[in-house]
């Protein structure tokens, strides 16, 4: 029997709603799991509000009035001819983590919104990670009588087969959640046999493929959508927020700093003033827009659709 948690979220728990996007013939669902505010204060070291003025479009939405960077922890549902995948699927319930307040052992309704969107845990196809921080992977699992046992057991889980084995070579030099979510999220679902270590281009099925953007973990990829002449990228951690795309050099935790970077202005020059809808793993509502150049700078132009 699977446990699943129906506990009251954490109250500034943010924008929980189902967002749906049409791209093409795929529909894409995004899957709140927990509010990212919290952890994002202090994450981009050059953020600083002099420079958010001289972006006016960040604020209300991705800047607060109080001059914080707003921002969430969610999944992206991708239906696409008949196949079912989810990307980067949290943080998870009940596992320990220390490094953001509020993130411990958390209880969040984040199968309660996947059903919403009318999928159920075992309807999904392919669980898809743009890297393995913790805040990736926590879904992954669920403790069932004592164990951590797949949360989506009849998934392939598509993990880069080099990001794989940087996190299976144990680095020191990161915070022990990230060892953590490898030991309770990443290991469980490789012992049951369910991961296909795959190259950081690996075609997921027609019309959804990943596109390799390092930097920050040494293999991070992003996840594009084309179908019928219409196109989105899902951007993992390429970037963490908006501001960002305002100022590519403002990095934020990244493992190579200036490969991070260069990944970042790769995608926003690739995909400025194109009609490829960017989809931001932690942007705040509403999560997604276009890039447009504003002269020698670029803005997210949000979109609701
Ligand atoms: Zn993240």
């Amino acid at each position: 029997m699977i446990e699943v948690d129906r506990q009251p979220e954490p109250c500034d728990s943010g924008h929980m709603e189902l967002l749906r996007w049409q791209v093409g013939d795929a529909t894409v669902f995004r899957i709140a799991d927990v509010d990212a505010t919290a952890a994002l204060q202090g994450l981009i070291p050059k953020f600083n509000s002099a420079a958010v003025s001289r972006a006016p479009w960040l604020t209300p939405n991705f800047v607060d009035g109080m001059g914080r960077l707003r921002g969430m922890v969610q999944a992206f549902l991708i239906m696409i001819d008949g196949q079912t995948i989810i990307v980067d699927p949290g943080v998870g319930n009940g596992k320990r983590r220390t490094a953001v307040p509020g993130w411990d052992n958390l209880r969040t309704d984040f199968l309660g919104r996947l059903q919403a969107a009318g999928v159920e845990p075992g309807g999904i196809d392919h669980v898809v990670n743009t890297h393995l921080h913790f805040d990736h992977v926590g879904w992954h699992t669920q403790l069932v009588s004592g164990t951590w046992q797949p949360t989506f057991p009849d998934a392939r889980y598509l993990i880069s087969a080099e990001e794989f084995r940087y996190w299976q070579s144990v680095p020191k030099n990161q915070i022990a959640d990230q060892h953590a979510a490898f030991t309770d999220s990443v290991l469980p679902v490789h012992e049951a046999g369910l991961v296909d270590l795959v190259t950081d281009d690996h075609v997921v099925t027609e019309g959804v493929r990943l596109l390799p953007t390092p930097g920050h973990t040494p293999h991070h990829v992003s996840v594009i959508i084309e179908s019928s002449g219409q196109s989105a990228v899902i951007t993992g951690d390429v970037m963490h927020h908006p501001c960002q795309i305002a100022y590519p050099d403002w990095g934020a935790s990244d493992f190579d700093a200036s490969q991070a970077q260069a990944s970042r202005v790769n995608l926003i020059e690739r995909f400025a003033d194109s009609d490829t809808l960017i989809i931001g793993t932690h942007f705040a509502d509403p999560v997604a827009g276009r890039i447009r150049r504003e002269g020698t700078t670029f803005h997210l132009a949000a979109t609701d659709n």
